[in-house]
Parts: structure tokens; C-alpha cells; sequence
């Protein structure tokens, strides 16, 4: 399967084979199977029901909340989403799991098939789903060192999970990033979960393998409940080079469930895997199938938000930017918005498609603060954009507007530019003459242009806007200098 040629980039001559498991938690007020609460950072077993504590006659009632999520993310990737689909259980023993089982979905998910689509450097990428199915979350272990006991919080058992499964299909911890990202912008795109990586609301597991080019696929580790992009990335590259180090090493990789530490940049086997086989999987005979009729499918469909994909190719037709900008600028619904209305404004989409990706989107990493905070309304930008085309200002003294803007210094573009001195150099006469001085100051310069030296003449076009303080229009230096030159 999938042998045949590398699709990314070979590290040490090894091909990486990366799929995901991402156990994403559904924004419902109450669990998948009670009526407790889901809500994160309550006392202890306040949150539980009968159903989530296990007792004994305790039945399950299926939330529909949480199908209903399940359906808008399988419209949301395309997928199929089935007519009938089967919980099961799935067993095993552990403390926080009081049934002995967890409610799951195995042979028939209610989510089959779909994908998700993204870029990566620019290239465009399609990651394929194989199912996401609906399932419980289980209960947690609270170990209070200080008295040296552990305890059992089940306020978290029953929290509904969407699983999302792909197919072995990354090939780099570049591609796996972009794809994480992808698959968390579109699930906070359409409310089905908040997202926050901290409290736990977007697990991610990397089943990690490494293979010679042509080769079958080799055998995999899974790393666990990756919580941070950053973390994601450093785990998987450590995890491929430590792979191949064993195999160069001359030993086989076992199957393994890992995880990793932040602190020591490493991952750590916790177990060896178990197969499907030993979780002794059947269908839950206290619920019976899931069943999803084609007008509950239709209805949502009509009902449900522009997705980032869609919003993505009216941007590309609406206002003519290239299909990555759309790509970007459709991070979040905020940012279309602040694009869309400062193109509106500015009537330049390119532009301010520009300055979004660019500038604001620095400026906002820097800050740590999202679109929404940003301190440069989009009127602003658009603002800023038309001094620019207007060729009040260059582009460069627009970013010194902008900076000024961003940090409250100012508020008015056109009080700015006045104190900072920025207006543009439209007086040709005054920029000749500066640009005389130029080339008369810098003879070496000018000798190894005429020898035919391009460098030399980026050299001489810098010295002019020194000389001008930053308030040319480049293009005209560059145009006079040729003149001069010629
Ligand atoms: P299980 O049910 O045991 O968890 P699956 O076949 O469902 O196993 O696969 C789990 C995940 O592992 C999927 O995302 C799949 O794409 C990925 N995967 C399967 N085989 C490999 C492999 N050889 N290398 C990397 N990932 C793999
Ligand atoms: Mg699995």
C-alpha cells in the first residue's frame, strides 16, 4: 500500500509515515449518555450521574447534541455520513473507568470516508479521513502526592469525544502541524468544540512510522495526547530520528504506545500496543443503532455556516487573491471579516491581503493576541493602504505609520505622517539632485554598475533612500539611477 515514490522529504534516507488519531471534545452542555454537566474545573465528582459513575441498572440515553456534531463535521470534510451507525464497547481495565468498558463506535462510525485540505509552503495538501466516530471520554486519576493517595474524579467520564481518524497519509512533522491546525480551525469554525489544547478539548495522538523509499509500511508508535502544536512537532521529529536510529542500529520497532516529554524533548514508551482484539469489541446492547435520517443530514447542511474552504474560493473570485492568500486570511472567521471589509474600504484587495499576512499578522504573533484585539481597526488599514496607492506615502513609511498606530502613539494617519516627516518625495528636482549627490559619493559603486555589477546597483538605490530619509518611491529611484547611469 502507498509504496512507490516519497511525496516529502526523506530524512537520512528514511520516507515518514504519519496518521493521526484526534480525539476532539464536542462543545454539548451535558455528557454524551447523562445529563451532567461538561463544564471544565468543577470540585471533584460534582459532575457525575449515575450513568457516568458506572452504577449498577444505570442506562445510557443518547445525547443528540452530540450526533448533531458529529453530522456537521462530517458535512464539514465531505464526508459520509452513515444512515445507521453502531456503538460499541470497548474493554479494558482502569481505575477511571468504572464500567469496564467505554462506550465507542468501532465497526460502523457514524462519520465515514471525507478529508481535509490545506497548504503547506504554499503546495496544497489533502490529508484523507478514514472515519470519526462518537465516543465517551473516561474519567481521570488524581494523585495527591502530599498525602499519598490517588483519586478518582469522574467528572470527565462521559464528556462526548468525536474521534477523527486519517488515513497514513503525512509525510513530514511540517505536514502534520499544518494539518492539525487545519483540522482545529475547522472544528472551532463550526462550533463543534472550543479548541482549547490546555484543558484538554484537542487531543492529538501521531502514529509515527519510518520506511526506505519503495518499501511496505513499517511499524508504528503512537504518541499520545500531544497538547500544544509546538509540542507536536518536536515530538515527532525526535520520535522519527530515534526510529531510524534503531533500525540502523540493526533492531526491529516494536509497536508502542509513547509518550512525550516537554521537559526532556523526548518520547518514552508507556506501553507496548494492544490490538483491536484485545479490547473484545461488541456492539452495546443498551443502545440500540444510531440512526440518522437523510432530512436531519439536509437540514444541517442548509443550516450550517460558510465553511473555510468555501469562504476561501468566494475570496479567491470576490476579490481576485491568489488561492493561498484566501487560504490564510481564512484562519478564522474574524480575520475574513477584518480582510473583507479593509479590502472593501481600500478597494485593494491584494494589498490588504498583504498587510494581513504580513505586518498584522506579526504584529499579532508578537502580542499573542488574536484578530479581534488587534489595535488597528480594518477602516484604519484600509485607510493607510489608500495613502500608499495614492502615493502619499512608500511602503515603507506606511509600516512606520503602522507601528505608530498599532503601539497608541497615534491615532490619525494623516497626523502621523505629518509629525514623522513621511510624505513621499514627489518633487522630481529635489530627488535628482539628492540622487547626483549619491553617485557623486559613491564612485566605486557606480564604476561596477557600468561593469555590468546588479548588486552595486542595489547598493546605490539603498544610498538614495538613505539619503532621502525613506520618503522616495523606490521604483522612481531605481528608474532615475538607470537614467543617470544609462
Ligand atoms: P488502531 O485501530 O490499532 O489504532 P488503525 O489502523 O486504526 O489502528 O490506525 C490508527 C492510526 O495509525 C491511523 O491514523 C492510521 O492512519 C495510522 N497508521 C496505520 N499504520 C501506520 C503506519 N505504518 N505508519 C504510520 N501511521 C500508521
Ligand atoms: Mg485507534
Amino acid at each position: 500500500m502507498q509504496a512507490g515514490r516519497p511525496t516529502g522529504p526523506l530524512v537520512q534516507g528514511y520516507e515518514v509515515i504519519i496518521g493521526f488519531e484526534t480525539h476532539t471534545q464536542l462543545t454539548t452542555q451535558s455528557k454524551i449518555f447523562s445529563r451532567a454537566s461538561t463544564a471544565f474545573g468543577a470540585e471533584p465528582n460534582t459532575q457525575a450521574s449515575a450513568v457516568d459513575f458506572a452504577l449498577p441498572g444505570a442506562l445510557p440515553v443518547m445525547n443528540k447534541g452530540a450526533v448533531q456534531r458529529a453530522i456537521e463535521f462530517g458535512l464539514a470534510v465531505n464526508a459520509h455520513i452513515a444512515e445507521s451507525s453502531v456503538f460499541a464497547r470497548k474493554n479494558y481495565f482502569y481505575p477511571d473507568l468504572p464500567k469496564g468498558y467505554q462506550i465507542s463506535q468501532f465497526e460502523i462510525p457514524v462519520v465515514q470516508g471525507g478529508a481535509v485540505e490545506f497548504f503547506l509552503d504554499g503546495e496544497k495538501k489533502s490529508v484523507r479521513l478514514v472515519r470519526a466516530h462518537l465516543e465517551e471520554d473516561a474519567g481521570k486519576s488524581l494523585h495527591e502526592d502530599f498525602i499519598g493517595q490517588s483519586g478518582i474524579d469522574l467528572n470527565r467520564a462521559g464528556t462526548p469525544l468525536l474521534e477523527i481518524v486519517t488515513e497514513p497519509d503525512m509525510r513530514s512533522s511540517a505536514e502534520a502541524v499544518a494539518y492539525a491546525k487545519e483540522l482545529h480551525k475547522i472544528v472551532t469554525w463550526i462550533g463543534i468544540c472550543d479548541g482549547n489544547m490546555q484543558e484538554g478539548s484537542f487531543r492529538c495522538d501521531a502514529n509515527v512510522s519510518v520506511r526506505k523509499p519503495g518499501a511496505d509500511l513499517g511499524t508504528r508508535r503512537e504518541i499520545k495526547n500531544l497538547n500544544s502544536f509546538k509540542f507536536m512537532q518536536q515530538a515527532i521529529d525526535y520520535e522519527v530520528r530515534w526510529q531510524i536510529e534503531q533500525i540502523e542500529d540493526g533492531h526491529a520497532i516494536q509497536q508502542a504506545t509513547v509518550l512525550f516529554d516537554p521537559d526532556t524533548g523526548e518520547t518514552r514508551s508507556m506501553r507496548t500496543k494492544e490490538d483491536a482484539a484485545d479490547y473484545r469489541y461488541f456492539p452495546d446492547p443498551d443502545l440500540p443503532p444510531l440512526v440518522i435520517s437523510r432530512e436531519w443530514v439536509e437540514k444541517t447542511s442548509s443550516a450550517m455556516t460558510e465553511l473555510p474552504r468555501v469562504m476561501a474560493t468566494r475570496l479567491v473570485a470576490a476579490w481576485g487573491i491568489p488561492e493561498y492568500d484566501a487560504s490564510m486570511l481564512t484562519q478564522s472567521k474574524a480575520m475574513a471579516a477584518y480582510f473583507e471589509s479593509a479590502a472593501d474600504a481600500c478597494k485593494n484587495p491584494k494589498l490588504a491581503s498583504n498587510w494581513l499576512m504580513g505586518e498584522i499578522t506579526r504584529r499579532l504573533k508578537g502580542d499573542e493576541i488574536s484578530i479581534e484585539d488587534a489595535p488597528v481597526s480594518a477602516s484604519q488599514l484600509a485607510s493607510l493602504i489608500r495613502r500608499i496607492a495614492d502615493g502619499v506615502i512608500s511602503n515603507n513609511a506606511a509600516k512606520q505609520v503602522f507601528e505608530a498606530l498599532w503601539t497608541g502613539e497615534e491615532q490619525d494617519i494623516d497626523a502621523i505622517i505629518d509629525a514623522k516627516g513621511l510624505t513621499q518625495m514627489s518633487d522630481t528636482g529635489e530627488l535628482e539632485k539628492i540622487i547626483d549627490d549619491v553617485l557623486a559619493a559613491n564612485a566605486k559603486n557606480v564604476g561596477e554598475v557600468k561593469a555590468g555589477n546588479a548588486k552595486a546597483m542595489n547598493a546605490l538605490v539603498g544610498q538614495a533612500m538613505k539619503a532621502t530619509k525613506g520618503k522616495a518611491n523606490p521604483a522612481q529611484v531605481n528608474e532615475l539611477l538607470k537614467k543617470k547611469l544609462a
